[in-house]
């Protein structure tokens, strides 16, 4: 495996690869990686023949009070699990070489970011669709594989290579989560026993929404408050907000329609956490 910070390296390997007919693919991540993330370079792995896993803990999709400074930033041990998934190249550039002086350049996605994850969070998605945006150009990737724990980005992004005519192929992923339910996260390291405790509400809450719908339950907005009232009630977790919305507008639904998703953020204590389960 190689790992570099250096762009025209990448290139060059890239260019080699697809000399040689090989399929690229592509798992962008800001490291501190888990199972969940290894699931996707195993996608990737199963699917393409040259495998680019880029870690990078992009500035601009941060708030100006979030934990870009405490990211965890384990970078052996991301470097040793890329190695054991069987990468060809970790691409790990630096924020200088990713923004130099004078960057001036951004990506917005109007409308989709609005809603949800765009509302609380001010300016995040303008940060990832521009690193996404850079980090496609410079690996020209046939295949990205992105997560549908992050049900909005993955959704932002497909419409973002849609509008600007972006060759590479958006593939959505499982969410991997512990055996008690939890969504793998990196931020998940942050959380006390009693805050990984309560942060079990959001997929019990998730369940319980799903779980109604497949009992013949046809009120939405009924669904809707028990999804928010079954996290509202955990000590510790302040909800941001709790939908179920159509999979790819994201717009709140208001009857039970064919294909929908349930979307839910809170806070515990101090750390953020966002789960969603699509219910068919
Ligand atoms: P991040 O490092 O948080 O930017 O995540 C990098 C990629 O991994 C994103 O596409 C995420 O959606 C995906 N991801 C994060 N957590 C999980 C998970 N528990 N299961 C599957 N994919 C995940």
């Amino acid at each position: 495996m190689v790992i570099s910070e250096d762009a025209i390296e990448l290139r060059r390997m890239v260019a080699d690869a697809r000399r040689s007919r090989k399929l690229v693919g592509c798992v962008p991540t800001m490291g501190a990686l888990h199972d969940g993330h290894i699931s996707l370079v195993e996608r990737a792995r199963a699917e393409c023949d040259f495998v680019i896993v880029t870690l990078f803990v992009n500035p601009t999709q941060f708030g100006p009070k979030e934990d870009l400074q405490k990211y965890p930033r384990p970078f052996e041990a991301d470097c040793d699990k890329c190695r054991a998934a069987g990468v060809d190249f970790l691409f790990c550039p630096t924020a200088d070489s990713m923004y130099p002086a004078g960057y001036s350049t951004f990506v917005e996605v109007q409308g989709l970011t609005d809603q949800w994850e765009g509302a609380v969070r001010p300016g995040h998605f303008r940060g990832v669709t521009t690193v996404v945006a850079k980090l496609l150009n410079l690996t020209q990737p046939d295949k990205a594989f992105f997560g549908q724990k992050d049900f909005q980005q993955q959704a932002v992004i497909r419409r973002m290579c849609r509008d600007l005519d972006m060759p590479t192929e958006i593939i959505t992923c499982p969410t991997l989560r512990d055996s008690d339910g939890l969504a793998m996260s990196s931020r998940n390291v942050y959380l006390s026993p009693a805050e990984r405790t309560s942060g079990l509400s959001l997929s019990r809450a998730l369940l319980l929404a799903r779980d109604k719908v497949r009992s013949g339950e046809t009120d939405l907005r009924a669904i809707r408050l028990a999804l928010r009232a079954e996290m509202e009630q955990t000590p510790g977790v302040s909800v941001d907000y709790a939908t179920i919305a159509d999979p790819d507008s994201l717009m709140e639904l208001t009857e039970i329609a064919p294909r929908m998703v349930a979307l839910v953020a809170a806070r515990v204590g101090a750390t953020r956490l966002i789960d969603n389960m699509l219910i068919p």
